[in-house]
């Protein structure tokens, strides 16, 4: 079998176009737009690069940026009046802080800090305790996007077989709970489950996020399974030959072989995190405008 490549950049793409044109009708109905607020302790480059990238892509589809930096030992008094400032502020619909966060400050902390209603991140204990419970809210980004791309190429999940290789906060535990919502039988493997190829090997679904290059080979994919490649790895030594030097947790030819369908690194689940960061911005501003739960 040769799968077919899930193709996160265009679904990224088409969510970035659907929420372009909700914000204008936001705009219209509520005139003002959603309104996005980062906040970024230090000088971190990559995080200076992910914020960036955020502050962007608010701008492409119409909602306000507010972009906050601080130097790298601000006090916690000061990040926490900040936090409390845009909790309070109406133009501000979304709150992110990014993580992580220089040594002397609490990253869980004062994530848990921000408004339930603005946390378009879906880190907060309210946030989280709301996804498992089943009630309405902001999910966390990286799942949601797995789960539009599960949508968008026609997987069904009722009945399905998944397994989620990875529990972190971020991404796994959130990623089980969704699949769960939608009727799954879902496993959620890590580092000591016993026979990990052998669990892999009976999914339906299979999504991986564990940030091991190419650690899911041909012999854990079952014939005719959708493999969902969250992980995102440095290729060490970089290639030379111009490809690319990111790589998956998934080895993409193997999976390939016998998969129905497969998403790429890069290409795949990546695109999709800032595309539903931008929907969450806009169901917060709904939410606060009374017009969703
Ligand atoms: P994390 O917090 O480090 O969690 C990794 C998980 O993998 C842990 O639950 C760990 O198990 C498990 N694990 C580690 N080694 C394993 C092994 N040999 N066998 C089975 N399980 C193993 O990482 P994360 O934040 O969830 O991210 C995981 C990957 O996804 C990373 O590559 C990250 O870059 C990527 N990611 C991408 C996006 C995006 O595309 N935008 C977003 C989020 C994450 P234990 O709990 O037992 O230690």
């Amino acid at each position: 079998m040769s799968a077919t490549v899930i193709d996160g950049k265009q679904v990224a793409a088409e969510l970035r176009t659907e929420v372009a044109g909700q914000v204008e009708a936001f705009v219209a109905e509520h005139g003002r737009p959603p309104g996005l607020a980062t906040i970024l302790v230090g000088e971190d480059a990559a995080s200076a690069v992910y914020v960036g990238g955020k502050q962007r892509a608010c701008k492409e589809v119409g909602i306000r940026g507010f972009d906050h930096r601080l130097a790298a030992d601000a006090p916690r008094e000061e990040v926490v009046a900040l936090i409390e400032r845009l909790n309070a502020d109406p133009d501000v619909s979304g709150i992110l802080c990014q993580l992580p966060v220089p040594g002397h400050l609490d990253g869980v902390e004062l994530t848990n800090l921000i408004a339930p209603e603005k946390d378009v991140d879906g880190l907060t204990v309210a946030s989280a305790g709301r996804l498992a419970l089943g009630l309405p809210g902001l999910r966390p980004c990286t799942p949601s996007g797995v789960m539009r791309l599960l949508e968008r190429s026609g997987t069904e999940l009722s009945g399905a077989r998944a397994v989620v290789i990875g529990r972190s906060n971020l991404f796994g535990k959130p990623m089980a709970q969704l699949l769960l919502q939608a009727n799954a039988t879902v496993t959620i493997a890590h580092s000591r489950t016993a026979d990990l190829a052998g669990v892999c090997a009976q999914a339906d679904v299979l999504v991986a996020a564990v940030g091991r290059p190419e650690m899911v080979r041909a012999d854990w994919v079952k014939e005719g399974a959708v493999v969902i490649d969250v992980g995102i790895n440095r290729r060490d030594p970089a290639p030379t030959d111009g490809s690319s030097t990111l790589v998956g947790d998934v080895h993409f030819a193997e999976a390939s072989e016998r998969a129905a369908a497969v998403t790429p690194v890069p290409g795949g689940v990546g695109p999709m995190t800032i595309a539903e960061l931008l929907a969450n911005t806009l169901q917060a501003a709904r939410i606060q405008a009374g017009v969703a739960a």
